[in-house]
Order: C-alpha cells, then sequence, then structure tokens
C-alpha cells in the first residue's frame, strides 16, 4: 500500500462508514508560562521552562529537538499524562490544571490519540482487536475499527495478528488505534523512531494526510530535521525553551524527503 493508495481512501473509512466518524475539528492549544521540572534542589531537571505557545486547529507541528530537549514532557503534558509545574495548560476552553481526575481521564481517553515510537501493540490479538479495544474505551464498536483500518492502508491486514505484522504496518495500526477515538489532537512521539526511511515516510504521509483533511491538531516530536520540513510550524526546543517557531506555508510532501 502506498501513500498514495492511501490518500485516495474517502474519509470515513468507506461509503458505508457513519459520516464524519475519523473526522474532527482540532482544538486549539495554548501554553501559558508552562514548566516542568522533575525532582528537586541539587538533582533538580527543568525538562521544560516557561513556554508561552499557542497553537492552532488544524495545524501540523514538528516539535524538533535533541535527546533530552524535552520533546516527550510537551507531549505528555499536552496529551494529560504528566502535569506540569508551574503555568497553565489551555486545550479548547479548558484549563487543565482544573479538571478533576476523572474529566482528566476523560480527556486522555477521548480527546486525544497518542502514536509512540514502540508502537504498543498487543501481540496476540489481531489488528482490529487492537483497534477494537480502544474502541470500546470510548463506546465505538468492530465497524469503527474496521473503518479506522481502512484508512490507513490496512483493510487487508485487519484479521492479522499483529505479532505477524511488519514494523510500518503495526505503525499503521497503532495510528489507527488513536484515530478510532476521533481524537481532537493526535500527538506523536519520534512515531518513525524505529522504521527504515522508505516505511517511515509512508507513515509520515498518513499523518500528514490525517492532519490536512482530518483538521486534527497534529503535534509530531522528532530529532530529525528532514522530518520537520513537512509541518506548517516547526517548533525547535532546546534544553526546555523554544528556539525557533517558524511557519512553512509550503510544507514538503511527505514523498519528497528522504533521510
Ligand atoms: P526528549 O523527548 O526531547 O528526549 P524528554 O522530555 O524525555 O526529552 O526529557 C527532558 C529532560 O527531562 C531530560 O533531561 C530527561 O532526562 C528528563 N526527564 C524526563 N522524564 C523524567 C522523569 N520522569 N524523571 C526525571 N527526569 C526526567
Ligand atoms: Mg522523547
Amino acid at each position: 500500500m502506498t501513500y498514495n493508495a492511501v490518500r485516495t481512501q474517502p474519509r470515513g473509512g468507506g461509503a458505508d462508514a457513519p459520516s464524519g466518524q475519523l473526522g474532527h475539528d482540532g482544538a486549539r492549544v495554548r501554553l501559558e508560562g508552562m514548566s516542568k521540572t522533575y525532582g528537586s534542589g541539587l538533582v533538580a531537571v527543568h525538562a521544560l521552562r516557561g513556554l508561552n505557545l499557542q497553537i492552532d486547529a488544524g495545524q501540523f507541528v514538528v516539535v524538533l529537538g535533541p535527546s533530552g530537549s524535552g520533546k516527550t514532557t510537551l507531549m505528555n503534558i499536552v496529551g494529560g499524562i504528566e502535569s506540569p509545574t508551574e503555568g497553565r495548560l489551555l486545550v479548547g476552553d479548558r484549563d487543565l490544571a482544573g479538571l478533576d481526575d476523572e474529566a482528566l481521564t476523560t480527556y486522555r481517553r477521548e480527546d486525544v490519540g497518542f502514536v509512540f515510537q514502540f508502537f504498543n501493540l498487543v501481540p496476540t490479538l489481531t489488528a482490529v482487536e487492537n483497534v477494537a479495544l480502544v474502541a470500546e474505551l470510548v463506546g465505538k464498536r468492530e465497524d469503527d475499527a474496521r473503518a479506522a483500518l481502512d484508512a490507513v492502508g490496512l483493510r487487508d491486514r485487519v484479521d492479522h495478528f499483529a505479532s505477524a505484522l511488519s514494523g510500518g504496518e503495526q505503525q499503521r495500526v497503532a495510528i489507527a488505534r488513536a484515530l478510532v477515538k476521533s481524537p481532537e489532537i493526535l500527538l506523536c512521539d519520534e512515531p518513525t523512531g524505529s522504521l527504515d526511511a522508505d516505511v517511515g515516510r509512508s507513515v509520515l504521509g498518513i499523518i500528514h494526510e490525517l492532519a490536512r483533511t482530518g483538521g486534527r491538531t497534529v503535534l509530531l516530536a522528532t530529532h530529525n530535521s528532514v522530518i520537520a520540513t513537512m509541518a506548517d510550524r516547526v517548533l525547535r526546543l532546546r534544553s526546555g525553551e523554544v528556539v525557533g517557531d517558524v511557519l512553512q506555508p509550503n510544507p514538503a510532501r511527505p514523498e519528497e524527503v528522504t533521510w
């Protein structure tokens, strides 16, 4: 399955899928004076230092920085997995600091999709079962899981065990698993970090398309500056600070990038 083949898939995963089930209007994200410190005193690590940012709905943002610059910490905070030490994080009209545990769990479960470097699939479940696990959490059905797999070009792999899929296919299942929730925000942390360049490019093509056509807010963390050429906006992180913030009106297409 190529990137081009994926591009021609109808939105929503097929003519028989309920319309708009995979689409979502992205949420605007705002960080105000946001810091994260791990530990304290002499051993304190300042992972993020006073970030002020606004990310518009529908933007495809690459967070670029070397290892240890704070990328994962930023993704985890926006995803509600960790909380900031200082400052505020607003997603849409919600202040995440103001949410109680239950509301935060709902946010994490329903509004955010995560894609990680190491796919994290259950190897003894099939592709569709892996996606359905998450679909059920948010009150969706196996049909929705199939539609999500369709949207990432895996129609003919749905009943294969995860352990029998290639790395690129496993990452597509992981994207479908994130997508089936129709998240407002898609957070991808080094999603091509364990894939070959060719396979990585096709995975990026899918993520790129989800940002474009789905109107989702996508944050993609990477240390690879070539990947950043595809973004609408590149945020450079260094030692927990934003050292660059550039809009790219004509981002490269995935098939144009190589590394
Ligand atoms: P990146 O994803 O860019 O590699 P991270 O966000 O993982 O960066 O890490 C930023 C800094 O925070 C690093 O110095 C890292 O060692 C530190 N760090 C991350 N998580 C923890 C943690 N749970 N406890 C202590 N230090 C941490
Ligand atoms: Mg990281």
